[in-house]
C-alpha cells in the first residue's frame, strides 16, 4: 500500500479543558475519498482546522507524505498541497467567475509601469479548467454570486485542482443543497479523485458519503465511533451507526404513545348518557 498523503494517528485537540477530539486516526490516499461523518459537535470542524493548518493538534501525530509534522498556518498547509474548500466559500459575489478563480494569484503581463492583469489568460484558463472537470458554465464573465451554491462549490473544486492541490478537504459541500445539486457536486468530488487527488469529504449524510467514499471515519462527541473501508461496511450499517442505532431505539420507546383506552360501548338502541332516575 502506498504512503498516505495525510495520516492522523491518535490525534487529540483540547480547547482549555473541553475535549474537541481524542484518539482520532485516519488516512488520506491519492485517488481516494476519505469521508468523515459526524453529527453536530462531533468534532468535524476541529479536524478540518488541524488538517488545514488553522489549529495545531495537542496529541498524537500528523504525517504528510509519511513525514511527521505540525502545520503552522493555512499558508503552510497550502504550500504542502492541502487545499480546503469551506462551506461558506470566500468569494467576491459581484466579481466574474474568472476573477474569483484567480483571486490572490492573478497572472500579469507586461513589465514596469505597463504591468497589468492578464485578463484574457485568466478568462481562457478558467473556461478550460472548468471544462476539464466537465463543468460547462454558460459564461465565465457572469458574477459568481449569480451561480447556484452547487456551481460555486464546483468552481472552488476546479480551482484547487488547477492550483496543484494534492489533498482536497471539503467542508460539508452538500449540506445546504437539494438532491439534484448535491449529485452534481458529488460528481465533481469524484472528478477530483479521478484527477489523482486525495479527498477528505466532511459530511453528516451517510448516503452522500457512501456514493463516493472509499474510507469512512465516524466521529461522535470528539471520539471515533467507527472506521471502515468501503468493502467492510454496508450503507445500512453506516446509516445505523451514524444515526446512533441504540440511541434511536431508546428514543423510539420514549416517543411511543401509550395505547389509547378502548372506547366505551353501549348496547344498540340504548339511550346515550346516564339513565333518568325512576321517580
Ligand atoms: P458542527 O457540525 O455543529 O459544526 P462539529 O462536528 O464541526 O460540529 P466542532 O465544531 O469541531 O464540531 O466542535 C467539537 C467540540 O469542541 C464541541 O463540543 C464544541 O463546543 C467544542 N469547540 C469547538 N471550537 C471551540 C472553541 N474555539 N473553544 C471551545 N470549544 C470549542
Amino acid at each position: 500500500m502506498s504512503t498516505p498523503l495525510v495520516q492522523l494517528d491518535d490525534v487529540s485537540k483540547y480547547y482549555g479543558n473541553i475535549r474537541a477530539l481524542e484518539g482520532v486516526s485516519l488516512e488520506v490516499h491519492a485517488g481516494e475519498i476519505t469521508c468523515v461523518l459526524g453529527d453536530n459537535g462531533a468534532g468535524k470542524s476541529t479536524l478540518i482546522k488541524i488538517v488545514a493548518g488553522l489549529h495545531a493538534h495537542d496529541g498524537g501525530t500528523l504525517r504528510i507524505d509519511g513525514e511527521e509534522t505540525s502545520l503552522a498556518s493555512p499558508r503552510d498547509a497550502l504550500d504542502r498541497g492541502i487545499a480546503t474548500v469551506y462551506q461558506d466559500l470566500a468569494v467576491v459575489p459581484l466579481m466574474p467567475v474568472w476573477r474569483n478563480f484567480f483571486l490572490g494569484s492573478e497572472p500579469t503581463k507586461g513589465a514596469g509601469p505597463f504591468k497589468r492583469l492578464d485578463v484574457d489568460l485568466m478568462r481562457e484558463t478558467t473556461r478550460a479548467e472548468l471544462l476539464r472537470m466537465g463543468i460547462d458554465l454558460r459564461d465565465v464573465d457572469q458574477p459568481i454570486g449569480t451561480l447556484s451554491g452547487g456551481e460555486r462549490q464546483c468552481v472552488a473544486i476546479a480551482r484547487a485542482v488547477h492550483f496543484g492541490a494534492k489533498v482536497l478537504v471539503l467542508d460539508e459541500p452538500t449540506a445546504a443543497l437539494g438532491v439534484k445539486q448535491s449529485g452534481v457536486v458529488l460528481k465533481y468530488v469524484a472528478a477530483a479523485r479521478d484527477a489523482g487527488l486525495g479527498v477528505v469529504l466532511i459530511t453528516h449524510n451517510p448516503h452522500h458519503a457512501y456514493l463516493v467514499g472509499d474510507r469512512f471515519v465516524l466521529l461522535k462527541r470528539g471520539v471515533m465511533a467507527g472506521s471502515h473501508t468501503k468493502d467492510s461496511v454496508t450503507l445500512d450499517e453506516l446509516t445505523r451507526q451514524m444515526a446512533g442505532g441504540s440511541e434511536l431505539e431508546g428514543l423510539r420507546h420514549e416517543l411511543e404513545r401509550a395505547p389509547a383506552p378502548p372506547p366505551a360501548t353501549s348496547p344498540p338502541g340504548a339511550p346515550a348518557g346516564p339513565r333518568p332516575e325512576a321517580p
